[in-house]
Parts: C-alpha cells; sequence; structure tokens
C-alpha cells in the first residue's frame, strides 16, 4: 500500500510534493512523456505521477514548475543540455 502512494509523488528522476503544487497544470503540458496528471476535486487539487516509468529525467517539470514543487533526484542530469 505504501509504496503505491510513493509511485504517484516520484519518478526514477524527480520527486513531486504535492504540498507545495498550486494546481497550475503547466506541468502536464510541458512533460513531453505524459508521466504526470491531476488531482482535481473542488477542494483538493494538485498535480501526482501517473507513468513514472515513462520519464526520461528531462527535468523540463523542474524548470515550469514555479512553485519548486519538482525536486530532481540527486544523479538526474538535464538531457537538453541545461
Ligand atoms: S507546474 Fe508546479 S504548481 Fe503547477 S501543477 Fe505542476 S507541480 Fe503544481
Ligand atoms: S523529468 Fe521530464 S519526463 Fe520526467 S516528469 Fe519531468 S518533464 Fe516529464
Amino acid at each position: 500500500m505504501k509504496r503505491r502512494k510513493i509511485d504517484k509523488i516520484i519518478t526514477p528522476h524527480v520527486l513531486l510534493n504535492p504540498h507545495d503544487c498550486k494546481a497550475c497544470w503547466a506541468c502536464i503540458d510541458t512533460c513531453p512523456s505524459k508521466v504526470i496528471g491531476k488531482v482535481s476535486f473542488l477542494w483538493h487539487k494538485h498535480a501526482l505521477i501517473i507513468n513514472s516509468g515513462a520519464c526520461t529525467g528531462c527535468l523540463k517539470c523542474v524548470k515550469t514548475c514555479s512553485a519548486a514543487a519538482f525536486i530532481p533526484l540527486k544523479n538526474t542530469t538535464r538531457h537538453d543540455g541545461r
């Protein structure tokens, strides 16, 4: 059960802190691999990981999120050269 909960906030390359998420949905549009989805209830909205295995580590989500809700994991370097 715990494992499944973690799967919703982590990929091999990034960690998502849903508590910092402002639900702007910019990361969803930015992610080229459709890794990120939404929880979108009236009073409860935040991004979540829906396809962890598809994450390529491009870190576009990290760069896009103005709330710093995405944190790159240690071994990940940007694939876009920035
Ligand atoms: S870009 Fe950041 S604040 Fe916006 S939905 Fe994604 S995680 Fe949340
Ligand atoms: S690192 Fe790239 S592929 Fe992975 S969730 Fe972020 S934007 Fe998507």
